[in-house]
């Protein structure tokens, strides 16, 4: 008789012949560009801490102050137990920022996703998603009674094709991701959004990479291309610093999510400590435009430096460069190297990518100094030398 385990270590063989096998590890400090992993010391291009305030000290004494008064979890779903008032501060907050009605809180972004996804489209209605949705995109769409049509990666032209082959559906919904998360691109959302008023769609966007960084204000695509989409995602957990997600937009749209979306529904609530880090972080957000000028000037440094030295790099201002390998094995060999020379960016690999297109995905903060993106570059062209890449 096949055991459960044996059956699945035969899954895992599998994975490590072809270069696929994942492992965690332990990060042993706060979330700085240099930490210790694994007890080693290295330099981190890979985290999503891309304003620094994951461990700002303004954040911190904002959630100790509540931890001691409000505790540690907030112990309930929202609609059985209620919320604190830093929940409604929060909300309050995040919809001024995203300048909408309202706004709504998830335990995640991945949560705000699936919630919107599988509770507003419905049966006879189509969603027309990007070709390199996030996961959690993809999982809202399964779960969804609507059909899915997958259009090309950022291709207008190919998204017009849909949408006028998709007249036969009773509603139409656009949704992207706002920046890539794995290739750095950012959606045409101007366009998108001309295309979906001239074939009566309504359009989604993921804003998790953009919050914070892209816009004057950081308040994402939707500031940086000057439109409006009908409903907009986001998470807490990348340039806000903290934890959590949002969805932002009407106050009908809210009140629905609430009654409907069951990732809100059955979730026990966010910490309200949290909470108020959050309320921090999005007053020192819209104040951070010299720190966005920093991050997006160390992004265009790194590109514009890889791309002369004969790396495969794409053309955005997000702070997500993937330097393109191909080989997912030959990947793990150069993100080993860059480890031995004291950079932590680990390859990215099927199924996150599709096969034949693994990378290096390389993050930056504002917090990166010359000195260390320096560092960064002089091991990739040594790398890229050793391996025959450039
Ligand atoms: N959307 C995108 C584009 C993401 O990259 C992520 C995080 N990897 C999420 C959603 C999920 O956000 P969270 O980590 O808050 O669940």
């Amino acid at each position: 008789m096949l055991m459960l385990d044996d059956w699945l270590s035969q899954r895992i063989e599998k994975c490590k012949t072809e270069g696929l096998y994942r492992k965690v590890r332990t990060m042993e400090t706060a979330p700085l560009p240099e930490m210790m992993v694994d007890g080693k010391r290295v330099l981190v291009f890979s985290s999503n801490n891309y304003l620094g305030l994951a461990n700002d000290r303004r954040l911190i004494h904002a959630a100790e102050k509540v931890l001691s008064k409000f505790g540690l979890g907030s112990s309930g779903s929202r609609l059985t137990t209620g919320h604190s008032i830093w929940h409604q501060r929060l909300e309050e907050k995040i919809a001024r920022f995203k300048q909408t009605e309202a706004a709504l809180l998830f335990s995640s972004g991945f949560l705000a996703n699936v919630g919107v996804l599988s509770s507003i489209p419905e049966k006879g209605d189509v969603i027309l998603s990007d070709q390199l949705n996030h996961a959690s995109i993809i999982d809202g769409c399964r779960l969804s009674k609507a059909e899915t049509v997958i259009y090309r990666h950022i291709d207008i032209a190919d998204l017009k094709k849909q949408l006028k082959e998709s007249m036969v559906y009773r509603r139409r919904f656009i949704v992207t991701d706002g920046v890539f998360s794995m290739d750095g691109t950012i959606a045409p959302l101007d366009q998108i959004i001309l295309l979906a008023k001239k074939y009566q769609a309504f359009v989604i966007v993921d804003d998790a990479h953009a919050t914070g960084v892209l816009g004057k204000n950081g308040r994402g695509t939707s500031e940086y291309f000057g439109v409006q989409p009908d409903i907009v995602i986001g998470t807490l957990s990348k340039a806000v610093g903290t934890e959590g997600g949002f969805v932002a937009g009407s106050q009908v749209l809210i009140d629905f999510l609430k009654n409907h979306a069951r990732t809100f529904i059955f979730q026990t609530s966010l910490p309200p400590s949290i909470c108020a880090a959050s309320c921090a972080a999005i007053e020192i957000i819209e104040g951070s435009e010299e720190k966005r000028q920093t991050l997006l000037s160390n992004v265009k440094k790194v590109k514009n430096s890889l791309a002369e030295m004969g790396f495969t790099v794409k053309d955005s201002h997000a702070p997500i460069i993937p330097v393109m390998i191909g080989d997912a094995k030959l990947s793990v060999l150069f993100a080993n190297k860059l480890e031995e020379n004291g950079i932590y960016a680990p390859a990215i690999r099927p199924p996150t990518v599709p096969k034949g297109e693994s990378r290096i995905r390389l993050t930056l903060t504002a917090e990166h100094t010359s000195t260390e993106i320096h560092h960064l570059l002089e091991c990739f062209q040594r790398i890229g030398r050793e391996l025959h890449l450039v």
